[in-house]
């Protein structure tokens, strides 16, 4: 039974109310916050016990979230019925409920008391509303010596009514969050697994595919040439995928190493735009070098990602553009940078979607519409590359006009080392 303490008085019931608002707008931690709610509704109708029942959307029916008298074990389970129960009727007409004789009232859910050996001789029931729409119920049985609840009573548990409602939704929307971070957490770890997996399997089988297929190069007949050498091309092709994924997987593990030289940014820029001038002569675009002198641009960094890196901007860009379009590659220093520049007169990039290009796996076009091939992953390939060397990379674009994708690195290794562990805590 509880304790008989003197009932609150007005003043005193005031002060509590003004103190529960203060606790239910700093907890978060759901049961803290029910706990609180049901203590206070005991102590501010002056009753013997109060419970918590949220409303289950699966089940249609209202479960005990906190029970009177500490007796969740028995009460865990129970479900009860909106039509049927007292916190039911104040749920469903969204109205609170006054009993002051429960004993033959219909009403009265009578399993609750069975289940716990409780006798309920009186209740007030008052619906917890969200945006005018219940989301439980919170009661308060027995009013002690005796007594009736007191219009007082109702206007003081509708008042708690009103804060705990806002505050448990808040509690459950971080939950929600929570639980929904978490997966998100663990379907990316899957994806990183799967891409760590993948790429070191298919490593080996393609190696001897590559192997075998040279040799054959060698030995077939004529006639079979056209054919060996369309094996060599795709397999190829498999192979700067498969690197493709490595990257991706070796920077996820921390595993990804820079080895550095000092080089001319300017000549390595110059290189990459000669990779691609096939490419380029055949789609008729104009490859516009706007670089300083050859040797020129000195910087301490890892020249095969910086090309990787760099390759994958021009690959991009020749692809994103039409015919008798212009590709131009700008390097420049920016004190104590270098700064590079991939611009085309290509198809551009929906506003919406600029922010995402660097995303893993993410293309504008879906693969069900796309025209080019590519699997999402040039891009972030090309951002892990940079954020290595403590650098940045970006996009500007507007669709229908072209687009910009511009990084920036530290000339000189000491610096650049000091911006990555700014970039890795930031
Ligand atoms: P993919 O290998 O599929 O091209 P990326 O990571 O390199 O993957 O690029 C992601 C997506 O960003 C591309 O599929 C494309 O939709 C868009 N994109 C990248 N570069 C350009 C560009 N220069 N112009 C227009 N769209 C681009």
């Amino acid at each position: 039974m509880a304790k008989k303490k003197a009932p609150l008085s007005r003043t005193e019931r005031l002060r509590r109310l003004l103190e529960i608002s203060r606790i239910l707008s700093s907890t978060l931690e759901l049961p803290l916050l029910l706990q609180a709610i049901v203590e206070l509704a005991t102590e501010l109708t002056n009753s013997e016990a109060a419970s918590i029942l949220l409303y289950e959307r699966d089940s249609g029916q209202l479960r005990f979230a906190v029970t009177p008298l500490h007796q969740g074990d028995s009460l865990d389970q129970l479900n009860v019925p909106l039509d049927e129960s007292a916190a039911g009727w104040a749920f469903t007409n969204r109205r609170p409920l006054v009993i002051q004789d429960a004993a033959d009232d219909p009403r009265v859910f009578r399993k609750v008391d069975q289940t716990i050996d409780f006798e309920t001789r009186s209740l007030l029931a008052v619906p917890l509303m969200i945006k005018k729409e219940p989301i439980g119920v919170v009661e308060a049985v027995n009013k002690l010596e005796q007594g009736h609840y007191t219009e007082d009573d109702l206007e003081f548990l509708e008042t708690l009514a009103a804060q705990a409602a806002i505050a448990i939704e808040n509690a459950r929307l971080l939950r929600e969050l929570q639980t929904a971070n978490i997966e998100l957490e663990r379907l990316d770890r899957m994806k990183s697994d799967f891409v760590a997996i993948t790429s070191h399997e298919l490593r080996t089988p393609l190696g001897l595919i590559l192997g075998h297929a040279t040799y054959l190069t060698e030995i077939v007949p004529k006639e079979y040439t056209e054919q060996v050498e369309a094996i060599t091309r795709s397999a190829m092709r498999l192979k700067t995928i498969i690197e493709d994924l490595s990257s991706i997987a070796h920077k996820e593990q921390g595993e990804a190493r820079i080895r550095r030289t000092f080089f001319s940014m300017s000549d390595l820029a110059q290189e990459v735009l000669e990779r691609f001038s096939t490419l380029a002569s055949e789609k008729s675009i104009k490859l516009l070098p706007e670089l300083p002198r050859k040797g020129s641009l000195k910087v301490e960094a890892d020249r095969e990602k910086l090309k990787v890196a760099l390759s994958h901007l021009v690959r991009n860009a020749l692809t994103f553009t039409d015919p008798d379009g212009t590709v131009s590659i700008q390097a420049e220093k920016q004190n104590g940078y270098v700064k590079v520049t991939v611009s085309d007169s290509g198809i551009g990039i929906p506003e919406d979607d600029v922010a995402r290009v660097f995303e893993r796996f993410f293309q504008v076009e879906t693969h069900l519409t796309r025209k080019h091939g590519g699997m999402g992953l040039g891009l972030s390939i090309a951002k892990a590359m940079i954020e290595l060397h403590g650098g940045q990379i970006w996009c500007e674009s507007e669709e229908g006009a072209g687009s910009k994708f511009a990084f920036i690195i530290p000339e000189r290794a000491r610096q650049a080392e000091a911006a990555a562990r700014v970039f890795k805590t930031s």
